[in-house]
Parts: C-alpha cells; sequence; structure tokens
C-alpha cells in the first residue's frame, strides 16, 4: 500500500485549497439562496397585488351593485383582468388553488358581464344575480388570502433556512479552520519544535547528531543538513586539536632535546672510560659502570617513549594517573625552555589521582604552564597548588551564573603566576578560539580554548583570575581548575 506524507510546503498548500474550496462552495451556495430569497420575494410581492387587485375589484363591484354606475363596473372589469394576468404565470406554490381561482375568476367575469347586459337600474335590479356574484367574490377573496398567505409563510420559512444555513456554513467554516489548525500544529509546529529541542540539546552537549526519525520533508533536509554541519565542525575541531598539539608537539622535542642530553652524555663519558680502562680496572667497577650506561639508557628510552605517546593520535580515554606524576613529567618536558630566574613550587600530595585522559590532561597542563612561563619573561615564580575538596563544599565560578553544588569530591588545582597578567578587558576573550596578545609567530590564540574542551570533556571545569586587580601590589594570573574526583572504594 502507498501511503502519502505530504511535505510541510504541500500542507499548507493542501490547508490553504481546503479553506478555499469550503468558501467558494459557501460563496456560491449563499449566492444561489439569495437568488431564491430574491425569486420569492417578487413571487411573493406579486400574490400582493393580486390579492390587492380582487379587494379593489370588490369595492368596484359593491359601487356598481350599489349606484349601477358603468365607470364602477369597468373598473371592476380592469381589476379582474389584471388580477387574470398575475394569475396566469405559473409562479404560485399552490397549483390547486391557483387552478381553481382561475376557474373562478373566469366564472365570476362571466356573471358579472352578463348581469351587466341586463342593465340594472336603481329600480330594475336582479338580487339572486347580484347575490351569486357577491358569494362568488367573497370565495374570490378568500381563496386569493389563502393564495398570498401561502406564498408568506414560505418565504419566511425560507428567511429563516437561510439564517440557519448562514449559521451553519460560519460553524462549519470555525470548525475546518480550528481542525486544520490543529492539524497544522501538530504535522508542522511539533516537528520543528522538536528540532528546537534536540538542537538545544546539541548546544547543551547531551547529543552529537540529530536523529532523522521524521516523516517531514522539509525537516529531514534541515537535519541532513544540520548533521552535515556539525561534521564539518566536528572536522574543524579535530584540526584545531591536531594544531594545538603539532605547537605542543614543538614544545615537547625542545624539552625532549634537552632531557637526551644529560643521559646521552653520561652514556658516551661511561663508555669513554669502559674503552680506556677496558681490562685494567676493577670487574665491579667495571659493572658498575655497565649498570649506569644501563640505566641512563632507560631513561632515555623512558624520555622517548613518554614523546611517542603524546604524538599517537589515541580516542579518549580516561584513567586514574597520580596528579603529581602527571605535573613533573610535563614540567620535565618545559624545563629546557625555562630561564633560570624562574622558581617552580609544587604543593601537591604524591597520594592525589585524578580520573583523566592523559594525554589530553598533559596537553591541556602544557599549554597553561607554557603561557605562565611566557608571561613571567626572565624572572617569576610559579606555583601549582592541588588538593581534594569535599562533596559537601561548594565553589562558585565567575563564568557561570550558579555555584557548582554536584554531591561529589573535586580535585581543585590551582595554577598561580606572578607574570604580566591579564588585562580585564581581555579577560572574557581569552578562551575563545584564535583570540591571542602575542605577536605573530608567537602565538595561535589556540592553547587556552584547546584547555577549556579538555577540562569541559572531563566534566571539570576552569576559572580564570587576575590577581592583579584583587591585589595592588601583586601581579600575576590564578587559573584555578576543578575535576571531579575519581571515585575509588575507600579501604576500611
Ligand atoms: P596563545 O598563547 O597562542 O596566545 P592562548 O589561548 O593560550 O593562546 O592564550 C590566549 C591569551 O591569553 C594569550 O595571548 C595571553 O594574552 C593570555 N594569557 C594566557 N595565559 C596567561 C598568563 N598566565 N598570563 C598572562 N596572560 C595569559
Amino acid at each position: 500500500m502507498i501511503t502519502w506524507h505530504p511535505s510541510i510546503t504541500q500542507k499548507i498548500l493542501l490547508s490553504y485549497l481546503i479553506i478555499g474550496l469550503l468558501v467558494t462552495l459557501i460563496s456560491l451556495t449563499t449566492v444561489w439562496e439569495l437568488h431564491r430569497l430574491d425569486q420569492q420575494i417578487i413571487i411573493w410581492d406579486k400574490a400582493s397585488h393580486f390579492f390587492d387587485a380582487i379587494l379593489e375589484l370588490r369595492r368596484f363591484e359593491k359601487n356598481y351593485f350599489l349606484y349601477n354606475e358603468l365607470d364602477d363596473l369597468t373598473e371592476a372589469l380592469t381589476y379582474l383582468k389584471q388580477a387574470r394576468e398575475l394569475l396566469a404565470q405559473p409562479v404560485f406554490l399552490d397549483l390547486a388553488e391557483t387552478k381553481l381561482l382561475r376557474q373562478t375568476l373566469t366564472l365570476y367575469q362571466q356573471r358579472l358581464q352578463s348581469y351587466s347586459h341586463f342593465q340594472p337600474t336603481q329600480n330594475h335590479r336582479d338580487f339572486q344575480q347580484e347575490e351569486e356574484i357577491r358569494k362568488l367574490g367573497k370565495l374570490i377573496v378568500q381563496r386569493a388570502e389563502r393564495l398570498s398567505t401561502v406564498e408568506r409563510l414560505d418565504l419566511q420559512q425560507s428567511i429563516s433556512n437561510s439564517k440557519h444555513w448562514l449559521l451553519i456554513t460560519l460553524l462549519t467554516l470555525l470548525l475546518a479552520g480550528l481542525g486544520l489548525s490543529r492539524w497544522l500544529t501538530r504535522s508542522v509546529i511539533q516537528p520543528l519544535r522538536q528540532l528546537q529541542q534536540r538542537m538545544t540539546a546539541i548546544a547543551g552537549g547531551q547529543l552529537t547528531t540529530l536523529p532523522l526519525d521524521s516523516q517531514e520533508q522539509e525537516i529531514i533536509a534541515l537535519t541532513a543538513a544540520f548533521n552535515q554541519m556539525l561534521a564539518q565542525l566536528e572536522t574543524r575541531q579535530q584540526h584545531l586539536h591536531r594544531t594545538d598539539k603539532l605547537a605542543a608537539l614543538g614544545t615537547l622535542l625542545a624539552g625532549v632535546a634537552h632531557e637526551l642530553n644529560n643521559p646521552l652524555s653520561n652514556i658516551s663519558s661511561s663508555c669513554q672510560i669502559l674503552q680506556e680502562e677496558l681490562g685494567m680496572a676493577e670487574l665491579q667497577w667495571q659493572q658498575e659502570l655497565l649498570t649506569q650506561i644501563e640505566e641512563q639508557t632507560e631513561r632515555t628510552r623512558l624520555v622517548v617513549r613518554s614523546l611517542l605517546e603524546f604524538a599517537k593520535d589515541r580516542e579518549f580515554k580516561q584513567e586514574i594517573l597520580p596528579l603529581l606524576q602527571l605535573i613533573q613529567d610535563t614540567l620535565r618536558f618545559l624545563r629546557g625552555q625555562l630561564p633560570t630566574g624562574i622558581s617552580i613550587q609544587l604543593q601537591i600530595s604524591e597520594t592525589l589521582l585524578i580520573y583523566a585522559d592523559k594525554q589530553r590532561m598533559q596537553q591541556a597542563l602544557l599549554n597553561l604552564l607554557k603561557n605562565a612561563v611566557e608571561a613571567m619573561g626572565e624572572q617569576g615564580h610559579l606555583e601549582l597548588i592541588a588538593k581534594e575538596i569535599d562533596s559537601t563544599s561548594t565553589f562558585s565560578m565567575s563564568s557561570l551564573p550558579q555555584p557548582i553544588t554536584q554531591a561529589h569530591p573535586w580535585i581543585q588545582l590551582i595554577i598561580q603566576d606572578d607574570g604580566a597578567g591579564i588585562e580585564d578587558a581581555v579577560l572574557p576573550k581569552i578562551f575563545d578560539p584564535f583570540f591571542t596578545t602575542k605577536p605573530i609567530g608567537h602565538g595561535n590564540g589556540l592553547g587556552l580554548s584547546i584547555v577549556h574542551e579538555i577540562i569541559t570533556a572531563h566534566k571539570g571545569y576552569i576559572q580564570v583570575e587576575n590577581i592583579n586587580s584583587k591585589q595592588p601590589h601583586q601581579t600575576g594570573t590564578r587559573f584555578t581548575l576543578h575535576l571531579p574526583a575519581p571515585s575509588i572504594p575507600k579501604e576500611k
């Protein structure tokens, strides 16, 4: 069976067509009804004229009998002719009555004319004939009255029918309008509303694509276009990530070169000593040198492995990690680029754990630390403080309308430098992609937007404060991160 699923445009056109057809139909029938009424008024008018003519006829008949004036007779006959002409038209409803009236009028005319041939005078009257004519006249009046009443009643009935008809058509139009608007609401407005709700859900991060479950062609096309746009956005997002990751890799490479330098020179000098002393030195010392070479080789292997791990494209996967270790690893790569005038202080417990994707969290930390180092220049002090805050404590974020009150413990990490700080006017923009205050070639403006994205992917929050504006004699920037603490069953 073929089922027809009209598009939204077709539905709107169909509604217009139905309303248009209804209005045309109602207008045509109303015009026809008015025309019918008009005809009935004409007939009723004729019936009234006929009745009037009969009354006049009877008046002149009476005068004629009273005064025997020929003029009265002529007048009576004129009205009689008029009445017969009116009756000759086949318009009246009561055909039987009309026929009887016609016959009675003919009889009446014959009697009146034969009476006139008798030429009556005041003293010469035929009372019997007069009485017969009078009786016929009375009968004619009664029948004319009945005819007129029938037409009047019919006209009244038609007027009342027309009133009902108008009321019914108005009601039909109203009901059709209501029905169509309900139908349109269900089939047009509701899918659009659903689409809007789903788009809102996407904006809120609850959905990734819009489901193509609508039967409306336009909604399907719109959904497909929206999904395509989402896919393109996703691709661009990945592209941005790659760009930022490449920049981070550049930083790491510089760090790696620095990190490899020490163990390699250690290995090299141990090898040189061994070559010179081979066979002459004590065996135990030679073994110590070899152990050192092995340890240093292991150290280089670890450095290279962490670089490779960072470089690899991996799916987002969270695991439980010691925060201090993660920060130290990240700092190690930065160390080569750290001016000697910069000191770093860590206040992080070795036991503090986070639930994070190692690679991405390292990328976020690297971006934050690099920015802090750049803001401090040749001299400065960098502090990293982390602690767990319990499930009952709430924290407020200037970027969020309400304080965060989720009932689970959080890991709070503060990264605070005493660098140049951020101007208040710039502060709201720093998480925007491509926003940078650095000269061309020094910044691409992606770092903090990626940090924000990574922290959000971990269901965490990031906040920035300008120390400058809070404490007059101190400058610098403080980034505060909140990450949900990993739920580890507590040992009893
Ligand atoms: P980029 O570092 O490429 O400019 P980011 O998104 O990492 O891009 O940073 C955006 C801007 O935020 C920087 O240009 C800088 O002005 C400001 N910024 C970020 N971190 C700090 C900081 N610790 N101190 C001062 N300014 C900062």
